[in-house]
């Protein structure tokens, strides 16, 4: 069965629920899950009659436009309920009995489809766990009743330490139609716990982990049999940490599709909940028909330099060698570009040559075996070509060309070996002009006299005669150290006349994707290529790598200048 798509409504009035409920299904959720906790009081209304609340409830589940799950959901398993407890259950025995009243001219009312009810209270009392089992569907039930009991336990601090023992105990339990674990995740590693459980499930069964290193758990469920995920109706409506929207579900990451071989893709990297890549990738893999997905796969730096190596190795080696994730590729970023390199040499992986020269890599390529064991890995800075390409198109090649890179940090060091690799000659402007002087000797043996590197101070820049520019560090980022400036001085130099007609200038920095460098070098004639066509680029290398195919660069251009541009308003 495809696992389902719920979208959780945290009822506050008859109305605006019963229109989340219409927008669920417009957006193409397959059920939803009231949360009713903060309208219900536990107040039960005269003897022989429903109170206000149950009438409202009964009537949203009436009018409900999907299968529906209802959940009163008690405080100290993270809800809002913190009334009384008998008052609860009875909500749960009226809505399981619910059938044949007329609620309305057009309603009668009907039991939603599910009740959620927490393991914690249900095993805490044997008069509950009656209660409980008398009002849903299940093997030992005399009366004729459609409502499912999921069994939950939520746990928002952490991976229960009791965790195999809760799974055991619930499954003990025949009333439960479904059983669902969720816990909130503290690394990417918490997610792989949930894929062995469901793997194992002895009945339909949820399995998610909360927060922003639980997302894996969330889009895969498909891959590994989930009953349901849970997809916010729209960003901050969700009802646990780490929801992502329908939207986000179905469109950038294709739930849909998401099957047990699908493969899986990420950027690895501290912050990466923002990044553009799984836009790209997701979108370059639907052009290609090829089976994956693309996710965040959030790894935090750690104090030191070893301690967020060894943080990244422990984290990627157990995503890559679990048995069924299937992890065949990653992007990687700051801050373990570096790190990257370390592990493939630690594990005797094959390393590109810019790479290996550079001690600094952006993509990991898995190639695994018909059974899914790793057959193979290899690594790759793609960043170093997707600079020097559309230098290299403006110019009409970079032999014998002279390039002025200012910066002297993993980027600069990737994008200066590749450009006299090439046979340009490059002057490296620096801040610290000890770090442009380093940069240069440490890539000079790989280089073995193939082009020319200089370091030179980064104020002598406006004597420069270069026909490129190159700008790799941050300064005109939005929300970086220099926003409004232009590292490089356009109107000095051009004043000064020592760089032909037109040189050109690459920016690496694409957010904001007009910086003050690309403004000043557009208003003195200059060739400009912007650090989105230098992201794309790089990204196009990365899918090829991966899927053996093209990415169609002009999609992902206009999707990354698009989604740019929505948070350029913001
Ligand atoms: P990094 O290792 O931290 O190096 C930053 C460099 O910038 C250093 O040389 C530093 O000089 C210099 N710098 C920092 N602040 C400065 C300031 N206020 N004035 C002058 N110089 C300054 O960073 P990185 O990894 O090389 O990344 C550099 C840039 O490339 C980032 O903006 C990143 O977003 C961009 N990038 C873009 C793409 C893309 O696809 N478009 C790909 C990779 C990287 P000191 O040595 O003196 O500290």
């Amino acid at each position: 069965m495809p696992t389902l798509v719920c979208v959780p409504i945290m009822v506050q009035d008859e109305m605006s629920a019963s229109a989340d409920a219409r927008a669920a299904k417009d957006a193409g959720a397959d059920l939803v899950e009231f949360r009713v906790d903060e309208l219900f009081s536990g107040n039960e209304g005269e003897p022989g009659s429903d109170s206000a609340e149950t009438r409202t409830i009964l009537r949203i589940v009436a009018a409900c436009p999907l299968p529906c799950i209802v959940t009163c959901r008690a405080a100290d398993e993270g809800g809002a309920y913190d009334g009384d407890e008998p008052a609860r259950v009875s909500l749960y025995e009226r809505l399981g009995a619910a059938g044949g009243r007329r609620l309305g001219p057009d309603l009668s009312e009907h039991p939603p489809t599910y009740l959620d009810f927490e393991w914690s209270h249900y095993a805490r009392s044997e008069n509950i766990a009656q209660k409980i089992n008398l009002a849903v569907d299940h093997p030992g039930q005399v009366r004729r009743l459609s409502t499912g009991l999921i069994l939950s336990t939520h746990d928002f601090s952490g991976r229960p330490a009791d965790l195999s023992r809760r799974v055991l105990r619930m499954r003990d339990e025949p009333a439960a139609k479904v059983l669902k674990i969720a816990y909130r995740a503290r690394t990417l590693r918490d997610n792989l716990e949930l894929f062995d459980l469901l793997a194992e499930r002895d009945r339909p069964t949820i399995a998610l982990a909360m927060g922003e290193f639980g997302l894996a758990s969330r889009v895969l469920a498909p891959k590994f049999g989930g009953f349901l995920t849970f997809a916010a109706l729209r960003a901050g409506a969700g009802t646990a940490p780490g929801q992502p929207t329908v939207r986000e579900l179905l469109d950038l990451y294709r739930f849909r599709r998401i099957g047990p071989r699908t493969r899986v893709y990420g950027v690895v990297g501290w912050p990466v909940a923002h990044s553009k890549s799984p836009l790209v990738h997701n979108a370059a893999f639907d052009a290609a028909g090829f089976d994956a997905v693309y996710l965040p796969l959030p790894i935090p730096a750690a104090e030191s330099d070893n301690d967020s190596y060894l943080a990244f190795k422990a984290t990627l080696g157990e995503l890559i060698d679990h048995p069924n994730l299937d992890l065949s590729g990653c992007s990687v970023t700051i801050p373990h570009k570096e790190s990257l390199v370390r592990l493939a040499h630690e594990r005797g992986w094959a390393l590109d040559e810019v790479s290996d020269a550079c001690g600094a890599a952006n993509t990991l390529v898995v190639e695994r075996t018909a059974e899914g064991a790793v057959a193979s890995a290899r690594v790759l800075n793609t960043d170093a070509a997707a600079a020097a390409d559309p230098i290299a198109d403006r110019l009409g090649g970079l032999d014998g060309m002279r390039v002025a890179v200012v910066g002297a940090g993993g980027a600069a060091r990737a994008i200066v070996f590749e450009l006299a690799r090439r046979g340009a000659r490059v002057v490296v402007y620096n801040r610290s002009p000890d770090r442009a002087r380093e940069l240069a000797d440490t890539i000079a043996g790989p280089l073995a006299g193939r082009g020319q590197v200089v370091p030179m101070a980064l104020d002598a820049i406006a004597d420069s005669c270069c026909e490129a520019f190159v700008n790799c560090t941050p300064v005109g980022m939005r929300g970086g150290p220099a926003p409004d400036q232009s590292p490089i001085p356009v109107a000095e130099i051009a004043r000064a006349g020592r760089c032909g007609s037109s040189p050109v200038v690459l920016d690496t920095v694409y957010n904001p994707v007009r910086t003050p460098l690309v403004i000043a070098a557009e208003a003195h004639g200059w060739r400009t290529i912007d650090g989105v066509e230098m992201f794309v680029r790089q990204a196009e290398r990365q899918s090829h790598g991966w899927t053996g195919r093209w990415a169609p660069r002009g999609m992902m251009d206009t999707l990354v200048r698009a989604a740019l541009g929505e948070a350029g308003s913001a």
